[in-house]
């Protein structure tokens, strides 16, 4: 077989078997197709899309790639969430607790931060010891243990989709829903759980950025997940401003903690409950969604799912205390106010001009092996429908770079829009598919 003949082919629109992406995702990490003709088929990908069964040939060649985690020894439904990519998405650190408290067991994979979203593992890793990297009998002990166990990926799950993402990073085919649809579900699929929420982000602060591609995507991820035995639900949220108040890293983990405490902002609080509810469902932990919302309600302001988080976070090596002792969390030297410089509403604030900010800060990366500062991110004061008077601060920015300073305040105004007229903040849930 030759990678140059299976370049042309997708260039042309023709579809490819299974033999042949086989022979692709082996060759590249094999280092027998080079990096550069990886990212030519993934261009012509870009353009040309690929077929549903070349979708599922691209799923399946990656979760073979890696071992799989089995979790039939482990009792109870065992049950993922993952969100496509966003801006102050703390939802997971969130929701997995509160569900494992609910009684399910929450074997999850998560991503590190990349581009402008942020990722769950670099959040975890802000929390002085955590540890993302288990082995595969230590993340079945921690499932066992606490219910509930976050891992990162590695050089033996799914490495063919560490590898792709890298590659579509830096080569503008991220954005593309065949291969978010197979990033996302090999990830899922190959850490084990029998049920999975996505939560599918749609909007400029997103990887989809209409209503009608989102649905697409979170169709074609069911349609993988169900291939494959897997039960699967999505919902789709708006991405348009970020979740929450928090971007960042440890700034997210304290959000998190509040909203945990029954505190922190409606919207974060609002689509855990939701995405918590369809996972107590897929996991037949309630009978309808109205049981399964006014129990996490209760998990929430009980802190049940608080004492969770800390109990994972212990089991995981972390230093628990940092979850109520914030200032053992990693700190930033400076701080500063973003003012604004008129008066009127909100009427937009850009999630993907936050999100570069962010990572301007420190708090993300532009390359896949930047260090990422953990005590860098954006304090959001105000949001989408607020009122504002000039000279009210928008934001407080934290960071540990003076040069940073003046470009990310620049960016940060630019992110809001500010006008005369009233609006109302945008509604958080668009679809349930
Ligand atoms: N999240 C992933 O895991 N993969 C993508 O391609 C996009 C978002």
């Amino acid at each position: 077989m030759r990678m140059s003949e299976l370049i042309r082919k997708k260039r042309d629109g023709e579809e490819l078997n299974q033999a042949e992406i086989d022979f692709l995702i082996k060759g590249c990490l094999g280092g027998r197709v080079p990096d550069y003709q990886v990212t030519a088929w993934l261009m012509a990908v870009y353009f040309r899309g690929l077929t549903v069964a070349e979708t599922v040939s691209l799923t399946k060649a990656m979760i073979a790639s890696g071992s799989i985690i089995n979790l039939e020894d482990i009792p109870g439904p065992k049950v993922d969430k993952h969100s496509t990519g966003g801006v102050g998405d703390k939802t997971t650190l969130i929701v997995a607790p509160l569900t494992a408290a609910a009684g399910l067991k929450i074997a999850k994979m998560a991503g590190a931060a990349l581009g402008f979203t942020g990722g769950t593992i670099d959040k975890l890793r802000s929390i002085p010891g955590f540890n993302p990297f288990l082995d595969q009998e230590q993340f079945k002990r921690c499932l066992n243990e606490t219910g509930l166990a976050i891992i990162g990926g590695s050089e033996h799950l799914v490495p063919a989709d560490k590898k792709i993402y890298a590659l579509r990073d830096v080569t503008a085919t991220v954005e593309s829903i065949p291969l978010i649809a197979s990033s996302v579900m090999s990830k899922k699929l190959a850490a084990g759980a029998d049920a999975i929420v996505l939560d599918v982000k749609v909007g400029e602060g997103a990887f989809v950025k209409t209503l009608d591609e989102a649905r697409r995507l979170a169709k074609l991820m069911i349609e993988l997940g169900t291939a494959m035995g897997k039960k699967v639900r999505a919902l789709i949220s708006n991405m348009e401003q970020p979740l929450g108040r928090a971007v960042g890293n440890s700034i997210e983990v304290i959000e998190a903690v509040q909203v945990l405490k029954g505190e922190g902002p409606e919207d974060v609080r609002r689509l855990c409950i939701e995405l918590g509810a369809e996972m107590l469902l897929l996991g037949k932990r309630t009978e309808d969604m109205e049981a399964a919302r006014k129990l996490l309600s209760e998990l929430l302001d009980s802190q049940a799912g608080f004492k969770k988080l800390q109990q994972m976070v212990a089991s995981q090596g972390g230093e628990e205390n940092a979850l109520t002792e914030f200032s053992l969390l990693p700190q930033s030297k400076f701080t500063c106010q973003i003012s604004s410089t008129s008066s009127g509403y909100i009427q937009q604030l850009s999630a993907r001009a936050i999100g570069q900010a962010a990572a301007w800060l420190g708090a993300g990366r532009e390359k896949a092996d930047d260090v990422v500062d953990y005590s860098a991110g954006i304090l959001l004061h105000k949001k989408v429908g607020d009122s504002v008077q000039a000279g009210d601060s928008l934001a407080t920015i934290y960071f540990n770079d003076e040069a940073k300073r003046a470009e990310a305040e620049m960016m940060i105004k630019n992110a809001y829009v500010v006008e005369g007229i009233p609006v109302q903040s945008p509604l958080l849930i668009l679809d349930r598919i």
